[in-house]
């Protein structure tokens, strides 16, 4: 186990497309060890592989500190209502905006063991769910920005990092 060097924007890797996960190589697996690390040691709730350089979908996501969930190969099968919040992301630090997300999400992954389940997630489970995604289809929060960013340190509150 060990803690990777976070991407940050700018970095072309941000901007790519990761690839479908098909076995899990002990390789792969080090690395969901490695992205929950350093997800834990950089007080992130979710992290994506692409952050970590590797263009992989796979994603780990932990809202409360004590539930962490690995996402390989996710997909949004239902979504419905609305949030509008501020976000954050481990590839922009020192930043928040304020983001539409659905209040409400649906998806399918494979876990651990490559067998597929399905989860639902609401609030600010379901905000994580959202921004994690895109990074695996290259795109960073900051394009859905509504206004400017504004600096985290400026915040009384974050909803989400
Ligand atoms: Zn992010």
């Amino acid at each position: 186990m060990a803690i990777r060097n976070i991407r940050e924007i700018g970095d072309p890797v941000l901007n790519k497309k990761c690839k479908e996960v098909n076995e899990l190589t002990d390789r792969t697996r080090e690395l969901i060890d490695d992205m929950f690390d350093t997800m834990y040691e950089a007080n992130g709730v979710g992290l994506a592989a692409p952050q970590v350089g590797i263009l992989k979908r796979i994603v780990v996501i932990d809202v409360t500190g004590e539930d962490p969930i690995l996402l390989i190969n996710p997909v949004i099968m239902e979504s419905s209502g609305e949030q509008r919040g501020y976000e954050g992301c481990l590839s922009v630090p020192g930043k928040n905006g304020i983001v539409t997300r659905p209040n409400y999400v649906k998806i399918k992954a494979y876990n651990e063991e490559m067998k597929p389940f399905e989860l639902e997630g609401t609030e600010l489970l379901a905000r994580a769910i959202c921004h994690e995604l895109e990074h695996l289809d290259g795109h960073l929060y900051v394009d859905r920005v509504e206004g400017d960013l504004v600096n985290t340190a400026d915040l009384v509150d974050q909803d989400y990092e």
